[in-house]
């Protein structure tokens, strides 16, 4: 028996046997050809099939894991549209006559390495994306017919160097326990596309992962990131009492995934749900959101070649605004620098991105990027419960400069006869410890606060959240960062203000218990996590929460943290 640690993909356990996938190579030789037009042609054919094979594989995905995943999907599709890779084929095709599979494999590498060389989690796995649309497109012009997954007959555990989404998205689940990938992190789309299918997941196992045999037994546990290879007899019965145990609990959240989170003793809190888009809203309703903590509006930035005007902001805005009724939106403006970079926008070179012009910093040093935003948010909040969140804040300068020209927007907006949200709510995140410490000056300036303990945990301990060398060390679980937590709480409550969390640790099980015992009042994370954690917030009374959260800031350790809940909390109430 040995043991294998990768990163939490995708909670739950799964006990089975090995299924090795492995891709074939698409091999062809660089060759020249007669007849570009006859060769153009013959990529333009074939991408027609990848765009017909999308469109099942995107249907596929809408009916077994939701709209948000198929999107992925539609994605894909429009790279095939992409003008620019496009051309760089056809060029290369007309100009050097060289066969349309070396072609297309020039332009995507040059594409996969400009994206992968942006030093930027969210487009370096845009990159597997390009290589995944990539590889569709050479199979269908090499002839290759490729489906080992669909080899399988037994229930097995899948093991593979990298999962492409669109394999992800075709696992049978009735032959697929879960899988596991020696490459990947957990913000990659097969990671988010495993916890929308419920499938238990491990990612960035490493190589010894292709190692393991096919047809050997294993235990995989998604919450912990440990894959156990040949365990014995005794430790398979205790991985099956969790197993059991674990989805009777679950399936039991999700049966009153709608109705709201309440401690035994009575005491509610919020439980709402982090989305970037349309898609994100109707995830966040299936699964039993109270409205969005944390809209990302950088996607809609990221995801074009240009500035989205005031009127696409609006449209975009309000689509998902409309999607949530009455329920609270709170829009996060602009959250640009740092790893999330717009090539469009020509930013100067900064040796230190993440501490460098980011967020709100930008927004006021270019209100020609800030003002269409706000004006936006303030249409779009016309009449419903939108609220207006400032990144990234430092001081309490920032956010009297933001509130000002916020002020100016209203004032033209209103000038120009247009309907605004003319009592939007204002927050701040607190992601810099100078925030926090300052969190009672900053109270008095706002109406709530939304602690992003992402980039909180990553400024508190000096490591970089984007570096997989010290990224452990940037934990929400840092007894560190949990006292900065208790203290902004403890501030904006003297003062009658609420406090939200919307980083990862928000949906995180073992973190739920000191956060509702630290007082926190609104819990913003990825949908699939609600259902859980109302679950563990209803088996809790305040009081035991309160204890556990004291206890875990006398701790030195992100590990004794854990431990600790988990020995005090889910063991005892779950
Ligand atoms: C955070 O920093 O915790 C957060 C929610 O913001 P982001 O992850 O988008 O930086
Ligand atoms: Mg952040």
């Amino acid at each position: 028996m040995k043991t294998l640690q990768g990163i939490a993909a995708s909670r739950g356990i799964a006990i089975g046997s090995a299924f090795r996938f492995q891709k074939a190579d698409l091999c062809f030789e660089r060759s020249t050809i007669r007849d570009p037009a006859v060769e153009w042609a013959r990529f333009q054919a074939a991408l027609d099939t990848a765009s017909k094979q999308l469109a099942a594989v995107c249907a596929r995905a809408e009916a077994v894991s939701g709209a948000e995943n198929a999107a992925i999907f539609q994605a894909h599709a429009l790279m095939l549209d992409d003008p620019e890779l496009l051309d760089a084929v056809r060029t290369a095709i007309e100009e050097q006559c060289i066969n349309a599979e070396s072609a297309l494999s020039d332009a995507s590498e040059m594409y996969i390495q400009l994206l992968e060389s942006l030093d930027n989690e969210y487009l370096s796995t845009r990159a597997a994306d390009v290589r995944d649309v990539t590889e569709r497109v050479l199979r269908i012009l090499l002839g290759v017919v490729e489906s080992p997954i669909a080899d399988l007959t037994t229930p097995s555990i899948i093991l593979a160097r990298d999962l492409p989404p669109s394999d992800t998205v075709l696992l049978d689940k009735s032959l697929v326990l879960g899988f596991c990938t020696a490459e990947g992190g957990p913000t990659a789309h097969t990671a988010i596309l495993a916890r929308g299918l419920g499938l238990p997941a491990i990612v960035g196992i490493g190589p010894d992962l292709l190692e393991v045999a096919d047809h050997t037994t294993l235990i995989l546990d998604g919450g912990s990131g440990t894959l156990v290879v040949e365990p014995d007899e005794k430790t398979v019965a205790m991985h099956r009492t969790r197993q059991a145990v674990a989805t009777t609990v679950l399936a039991q959240a999700r049966e009153r995934a709608h109705e709201p989170a309440i401690t035994r003793d009575g005491h509610r809190v919020e439980i709402v749900a982090n989305i970037g888009n349309v898609e994100g809203a109707w995830a966040a309703l299936e699964a039993g959101a109270e409205g969005v903590g944390l809209l990302r509006t950088e996607f809609l930035y990221l995801e074009r070649d240009r500035l989205p005007d005031e009127e696409e902001q609006y449209q975009a805005y309000r689509a998902i605004v409309y999607e949530l009724g009455n329920l609270p939106v709170i829009l996060r403006t602009l959250d640009i620098g740092g790893d999330k970079e717009l090539p469009y926008l020509d930013l100067p070179q900064e040796m230190n991105p993440f501490l460098g012009v980011r967020a709100i910093r930008l927004c006021l040093a270019r209100p020609e990027l800030f003002k269409p935003q706000l004006r936006a948010a303030l249409r779009a909040g016309a009449g419903r419960n939108l609220k207006l969140m400032f990144p990234m804040v430092a001081t309490v300068a920032e956010v009297r400069a933001a509130r000002a020209i916020l002020a100016e927007c209203q004032a033209e907006l209103l000038a120009e006869g247009q309907p605004i949200a003319e009592e939007m709510e204002v927050g701040i995140m607190v992601e810099i410890p100078a925030a926090a410490l300052m969190a009672d000056h900053l109270a008095a300036e706002i109406d709530f606060f939304s602690i992003g303990d992402n980039d909180l945990s990553q400024y508190t301990l000096a490591a970089d959240r984007a570096n997989a060398n010290v990224a452990s060390l940037a934990s929400g679980f840092q007894p560190a960062v949990l006292r900065l937590v208790r203290d902004v709480i403890t501030a904006a409550h003297v003062q009658g203000k609420w406090v939200g969390l919307c980083g990862e640790l928000a949906g995180e099980p073992l973190a739920v218990p000191i956060l509702l015992g630290l007082g926190l009042d609104e819990f913003s994370m990825n949908p699939p996590a609600i259902p859980l954690v109302k679950q563990i917030i209803r088996a809790l009374t305040l009081d035991e929460a309160r204890a556990v959260a004291q206890a875990a800031l006398e701790l030195d350790n992100p590990d004794a943290v854990r431990a600790l809940v988990r020995e005090r909390v889910t063991a005892a109430n779950l």
